[in-house]
């Protein structure tokens, strides 16, 4: 599937990130908040691949379930991760088999223990080499993949990380989707250098609507993003679950309008399964849109 169609409408494009629950009661609850997300029109929905050492074996059926239940392009996550090239090979197959339109090729993160990341043994050492594997032989796929605003942890500078991302834009993707930021002058920022190196897919920024101080707090530990003075101030005015997520929505719908008006070409929300925040602020923006 051609992935530029959505980016080129001169219409926002919309999409949705899962993971894979771990659970029945996890997947049911998935598919109701999902149904709620369909009131504004997805144009595609992803679902991640072992991220953060879970299971890999179900991301396939949740995009298949996906695509049958709410009629939807589906987009796979894949890692290199532990994979020789044969098992990423067998996967994609078994992707197109299900009829995904797109796959987000990533190396992963290294298995948690480990310092480093290690390549498998008859695998693949970057995510570079998984878009030259699909572009090769399932070339039918769109292909999207991560850019970080805030430079990959483990890169050595800025423009080292960027010309690594051009060689991923180079070897075939059609998007970059970012990782999480909060600070839109990193995004910004960021873009104008891509802009400058030639990339010239579009960039979507991703956007993780905080619901949780506590929860945040590890994620952004983790993925190396950095939380605002400003609003870790107005997170920490009460020690409540209920104000984390009011002072969360409001910062993502200030965010998620001045992104719009700095022109992105789409919005790609890490939903984590879950509904309120993300419809939150898109109704807000939808109404904001009438309004003005
Ligand atoms: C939108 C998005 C979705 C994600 N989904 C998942 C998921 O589903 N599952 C999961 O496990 N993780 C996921 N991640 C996290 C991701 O796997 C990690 O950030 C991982 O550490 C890097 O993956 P990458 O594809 O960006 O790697 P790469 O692009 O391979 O980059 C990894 C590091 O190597 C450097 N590098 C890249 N290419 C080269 C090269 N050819 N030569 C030398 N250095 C190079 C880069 O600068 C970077 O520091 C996601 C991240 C984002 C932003």
């Amino acid at each position: 599937m051609q992935f530029s169609k959505f980016f080129s409408s001169g219409k926002l494009a919309l999409s949705y990130e899962l993971f894979p629950p771990k659970t029945v009661k996890g997947e049911e609850n998935l598919y109701a908040n999902l149904q709620q997300l369909m009131e504004f029109s997805p144009d595609f929905v992803t679902c991640t691949y072992g991220a953060g050492g879970s299971t890999q074996a179900k991301t396939l059926d949740i995009v298949g379930q996906v695509k049958e239940r709410f009629a939807v392009p589906v987009v796979s996550h894949l890692t290199v991760v532990g994979s020789t090239v044969a098992h990423l090979q067998s996967y994609l197959e078994r992707a197109r088999q299900i009829g995904v339109a797109g796959i987000v090729a990533l190396r992963g993160d290294p298995p948690l223990g480990d310092e480093s990341f290690r390549p498998a043994v008859g695998g693949l050492r970057y995510a570079n080499e998984l878009v030259e594997l699909i572009r090769r032989e399932f070339d039918d796929f769109g292909i999207l993949v991560a850019g970080y605003p805030e430079t990959h942890r483990e890169a050595p500078d800025p423009q080292t990380d960027l010309e690594n991302l051009k060689r991923k834009v180079d070897a075939g993707a059609d998007v970059v989707v970012t990782q999480l930021f909060y600070d839109n002058q990193d995004f910004f920022r960021f873009r104008d250098r891509c802009v400058q190196l030639g990339i010239d897919v579009p960039i979507v920024p991703g956007i993780l609507p905080i619901t949780s101080l506590p929860q945040i707090e590890r994620i952004t530990s983790l993925c190396g993003a950095k939380l605002p003075a400003r609003l870790v101030d107005r997170l920490r005015e009460r020690d409540t679950s209920e104000w984390h997520f009011e002072a969360g929505v409001e910062w993502a719908i200030e965010q998620t309008r001045d992104l719009i008006e700095g022109g992105v070409p789409g919005l790609h929300f890490y939903v984590l399964n879950q509904s309120p925040a993300t419809l939150r602020i898109l109704r807000e923006l939808r109404a904001e849109s009438t309004r003005g």
